[in-house]
């Protein structure tokens, strides 16, 4: 069994290395835990915080990175918990604040680049490429909404995609999407050939026992199926099924917001989702579900941006 290097922590086989790692060429530092297994097996990926507000995955994978013991695991498990810790003490939505970058829409990253783009490189280069997989928690973000569902890469190589897939169908909720996206951080890793999965549990800047433990199982149970984890499945529920299609709501202009669905909810084709007010009360823009499908979030807050994030909706087949 050879010791695990990331960056510059090393961990022995057996042994636990918790501390923060500086992101080359910035102020910003994250916390890291190295768990380093005392049999061979695959090396796990998994972080929480590429958002700061979204707390349910960040408090799993604090809580996970204490209590796993690397001498029962078979592999090695790097956590890092949060990512965004500027994003995360200062309570801001999405960004790092230092360069007000979206960690989610900058990958491969820039080594010579802002702040955000070189923690993405950093992330490529020291992470991903030493990772068999990568699981990435996330929740709706302040003022979303959302139901539990999860993404896999769609435009890596078609072996990570199903890779990816087959351990998304394992997981303890209802719908699974395949992202079209390459620049959120898991399609990073699935881009340099590390399965991966963006997990979406909880939002709305809550969290709650039940969230948590509900992530730490599904955590456990993808360690139990890549063999790392030695002890037999915890029972699901459900599998999730997968969505035909994505359709993702954007407002034209700003303004008060007044939704008429909730998340989870089955929606008909045609049927009002919501509509954007001016101030007066008068009306901006309505929205219309263009298939019947499920919501998968939505913005609660009553303010929306211009050209901000309204509902996405899934068809179901
Ligand atoms: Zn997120």
């Amino acid at each position: 069994m050879q010791p695990l290097t990331i960056a510059s922590i090393t961990a022995q086989p057996g042994e636990k290395k918790q501390q923060m790692l500086d992101v080359r060429g910035t102020a910003l530092s994250m916390p890291v835990t190295l768990m380093c297994g005392a049999k061979e097996g695959k090396t796990v990926l998994i972080s929480a915080g590429v958002h700061g507000a979204e707390y349910p995955g960040i408090q799993a994978a604090i809580e996970l990175a204490q209590e796993l013991d690397p001498k029962e695991l078979c592999g090695n498990i790097v956590w890092i918990h949060p990512i965004n810790t500027q994003g995360f003490k200062a309570r801001v939505c999405s960004i790092v604040p230092e360069d007000g970058k979206n960690l989610n829409r900058v990958f491969p990253g820039d080594e010579n680049g802002s702040t955000t783009e070189r923690l993405a490189y950093m992330l490529c280069q020291e992470f991903y490429k030493k990772a068999d997989f990568y699981l990435d928690l996330h929740s709706g973000d302040m003022h979303e909404e959302l139901h539990p569902y999860v993404y896999f890469p769609g435009k890596a190589e078609e072996s990570v995609t199903e890779r990816s897939r087959a351990v998304a169908q394992l997981l303890d909720m209802d719908y699974m999407v395949r992202s079209g996206g390459v620049s959120e951080a898991y399609n990073g890793a699935a881009a340099l050939g590390c399965p991966s999965l963006l997990i979406e549990r909880g939002g709305r800047g809550l969290w709650s026992r039940d969230e948590v433990e509900a992530y730490k199982k599904d955590v456990r149970n993808v360690l139990r199926h890549l063999g790392v984890l030695p002890s037999a499945p915890e029972p699901v529920s459900r599998h999730p099924r997968e969505i035909a299609k994505a359709y993702y709501l954007n407002a034209g202009e700003g303004g008060c917001w007044y939704p008429q669905v909730k998340a989870g909810e089955k929606i008909a084709k045609g049927q009002l989702l919501g509509t954007v007010k001016d101030y007066f009360g008068k009306e901006i823009d309505s929205f219309y579900a263009e298939a019947d499908g499920v919501v998968l979030y939505l913005t609660v807050s009553l303010a929306i941006k211009d050209k901000g994030s309204l509902i996405a909706y899934g068809e179901l087949d």
